[in-house]
């Protein structure tokens, strides 16, 4: 097991592609803080994943709740090691009607949310002596989506960060990289239907553990990889292939 004695903390890990990473991780013998503000569903899981997992309320926005999560975090498993920012919203709105408040909260829980969680979670990181941290961004941290300005921005926004943070915390033995899944099957997809993919060369939805196994691959694996985008999207992001005539 590459992750015994590990302690990770997960966000957005009640449900969905997060709770799919905290997954992933206990069964390679991390232990692991599921995060969310979903408490019933976050300790439910806690209590399917066993002794290698406790659930803490944490709405990445909230500086003390970082602050306690990460108290709880070294109280029971010791240092944290692994920090997996996963948190996120969607909300629609073209760049003429979506109203402020709508912009400024994608921004605050997907973007500031996982500044908050590095800076708080660094001296517990340099305690532990290095380890990884991965940022849950998207294909919308890839290209434009529209009617998708807040999420896309804030994506993006991730995405850049995660290079400044393999930069800034190198020194430490930190390495941090970005997961950019495409359509992936979670509440948050809910109400898409699958001609979403149908112009992927994969045409399917993902599911939360093939995002898993990628994050669970860069903390093990990925030794020579900082600074780096990880995309797990069923091609979404190559492009979509026209239709094509081979006679004309
Ligand atoms: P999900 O099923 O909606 O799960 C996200 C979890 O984060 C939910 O439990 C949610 O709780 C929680 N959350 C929301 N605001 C929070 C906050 N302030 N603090 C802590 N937790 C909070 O979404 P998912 O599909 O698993 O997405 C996980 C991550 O992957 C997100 O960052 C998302 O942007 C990214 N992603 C998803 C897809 C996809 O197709 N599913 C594709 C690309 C990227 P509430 O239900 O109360 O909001």
């Amino acid at each position: 097991m590459d992750l015994r004695g590990r302690t990770a903390i997960v966000t957005g890990a009640a449900r969905g592609i997060g709770a799919a990473i905290a997954g992933a991780l206990v069964a390679d013998g991390a232990r692991v803080v599921i995060g969310d503000i979903l408490d019933g569903e976050g300790e439910e899981l806690a209590e399917r994943l066993g002794d290698g997992a406790v659930y803490v309320h944490l709405d990445v926005t909230d500086s003390a709740h970082w602050q306690a999560a990460l108290a709880e975090a070294e109280r029971l498993f010791g240092p944290v090691s692994v920090l997996v920012n996963n948190a996120g919203i969607v909300e629609f709105g073209g760049i003429a009607d979506q109203p402020a408040d709508s912009f400024r909260r994608v921004i605050d829980i997907n973007l500031y949310g996982a500044w908050l969680g590095m800076r708080t979670a660094l001296p517990s990181l340099r305690r532990a002596g290095g380890g990884c941290i991965v940022n849950i961004s998207s294909t919308a941290g890839l290209m434009g989506y529209a009617n998708l300005g807040a999420y896309t921005a804030s994506k993006w926004g991730l995405r850049g960060l995660t290079k400044t943070a393999a930069l800034e915390l190198a020194a430490d033995g930190v390495r941090v990289c970005s997961v950019h899944p495409g359509p992936i099957r979670t509440p948050m997809t809910s109400g898409m239907d699958d001609s979403l993919t149908a112009g992927q060369p994969i045409p399917r939805f993902g599911e939360p553990e093939e995002v898993a196994q990628m994050v669970h691959f860069i903390i093990t694996r990925a030794t020579y990889s900082t600074g780096s985008e990880f995309v797990v999207d069923g091609g979404a992001a190559t492009g979509i292939t026209p239709p094509v005539n081979p006679s004309t």
